[in-house]
């Protein structure tokens, strides 16, 4: 099969994402659209401007690459923007031939006085239920010629809240003087897994926990008692592990907080590391597995 073909056949064949961003699959042009009617600056209010300086092809490194996120999180905060958004995002992957969607974000970077936890996942779920909707009750799904479209949510708590970023971890901080900035975010997240549990009362198809954000110096184990929590209440449960840092980070996420998945893994294998210069051979490799929960080893 020749290249063309190959990329004409995986196009027309139905697949699945199970690991795909909200926040990080908005049309550029939506962007710019929704920047403009709330008066939000951006660097560029072209598409081809903000591909040169924003969502570029390379990255210096994951928080290089997580600047691009900040613009998409602001303009997320009302309900109809990230309706609108949710509901683009389907129409475009039912395009490309997704037929089945986990999609994730985190909804706290979109609570607001306007917007509370479960608003912004009833936002999404809308958006994304009135595509679904529209496509199958289509002619093509009816007459058996695509596959119908579903999808699932999957809500990521960080791993370190930043600051600035969004004025409920912002105002979470504040409240919680006494504690560190580690034990912060591990609170935020468990608050997080107790409105996913609302959520999904409230019939949202909430159907996993995930955790995201800078990795290196950030332990998932600090994170435990929520994934105790979404285990004890059935949900999947997934960690962004060995993206940025070492495999005894994705040895973390399986053997403290039940992963059912990990996301990304680029540091599953020691040579991958020895080669990047995060460890120094095999038995170095060891050695950090053993003592991966060992805070000093981030
Ligand atoms: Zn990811």
């Amino acid at each position: 099969m020749n290249k063309n073909k190959l990329k004409e056949f995986i196009k027309e064949i139905p697949k699945s994402d199970i690991h795909v961003h909200l926040d990080g699959s908005l049309r550029v042009s939506t962007l710019i659209d929704l920047a403009k009617d709330s008066k939000l600056k951006l660097p560029s209010y072209t598409e081809e401007g903000l591909y040169e300086k924003v969502f570029k092809d390379n990255y210096k490194d994951l928080p290089d690459y997580l600047q691009g996120f900040g613009y998409s999180i602001s303009v997320m905060q009302t309900p109809e923007n990230i309706e609108r958004i949710a509901y683009e995002f389907v129409q475009d992957n039912i395009k490309e031939g997704v037929y089945y969607v986990e999609v994730r974000f985190a909804p706290q970077f979109h609570i607001n006085e306007k917007m509370e936890m479960n608003d912004v996942i009833g936002a999404v779920s809308k958006g994304m239920d009135k595509a679904k909707k529209e496509h199958n009750s289509s002619n093509l799904v009816k007459a058996g010629k695509l596959p119908t479209f579903e999808y699932g949510i999957i809500a990521c708590a960080m791993r370190a809240i930043p600051a600035g970023v969004s004025s409920y971890f912002d105002k979470f901080t504040e409240v919680h003087k006494h504690s560190s900035h580690t034990r912060i975010s591990a609170l935020a997240s468990y608050e997080l897994v107790l409105s996913m549990i609302k959520a999904r009362d409230k019939g949202y198809p909430v159907v996993g926990f995930d955790l995201a954000g800078a990795e290196a110096g950030h332990p998932a184990v600090e994170h435990r008692e929520a994934y105790a929590l979404a285990h004890r209440n059935f949900f999947k449960k997934t960690v962004h592990a060995g993206e940025a840092f070492g495999a005894e980070s994705i040895f973390q996420a399986i053997t403290e907080l039940y992963a059912d998945r990990i996301g990304h893994g680029y540091y599953l294998f020691s040579e991958d590391m020895i080669k990047s210069k995060q460890i120094k051979d095999k038995k170095d490799f060891i050695n950090r597995l053993v003592h991966a929960n060992k805070p000093e080893y981030w």
